[in-house]
């Protein structure tokens, strides 16, 4: 039985040598560009890896249940805060932005730039 082998990006069935893979060079071509554009992250990817990170760096810094983290700190180690899942406000108004279970509310103390970081509680039922 013959193998009968076909262009990987064009279907076509291939003549000549057996070790070919693509028609020409054309179609090598074409396939690799297909290829870097289906590799590309696409926004629903982008925004899924942030709100991971996020989280992740907010558990870390987050281990008693309420801190107080300088902001420099957060967005070092690559915090976005635009980046959050739902909020919750206080009694007294405060936003607090949350990306899943850990919510942070930004505040300036003595000129600097902090996040106050919380944990979900039940209360804040939405
Ligand atoms: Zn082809």
């Amino acid at each position: 039985m013959i193998d009968r082998k076909m262009c990987k990006f064009c279907g076509k069935e291939l003549q000549g040598r057996s070790d070919k893979i693509y028609c020409d060079v054309h179609c090598k071509s074409s396939y690799h560009y297909k290829r870097s554009l289906e590799g590309k992250p696409t926004f629903y990817n982008k925004v899924d890896k942030q709100l991971k990170l996020n989280r992740r760096i907010l558990k870390s810094f987050n281990k008693a249940g309420k801190t107080t983290v300088r902001a420099t700190v957060l967005l070092r180690q690559g915090f976005s805060p635009k980046f959050f899942t739902h909020y919750w406000k206080n009694g007294r108004g405060d936003v607090y932005l949350f990306v899943y279970e850990y919510g942070f509310l930004k505040k300036t103390e003595n000129g600097r730039d902090k996040y106050v970081l919380v944990q979900w509680q039940d209360y804040m039922d939405m």
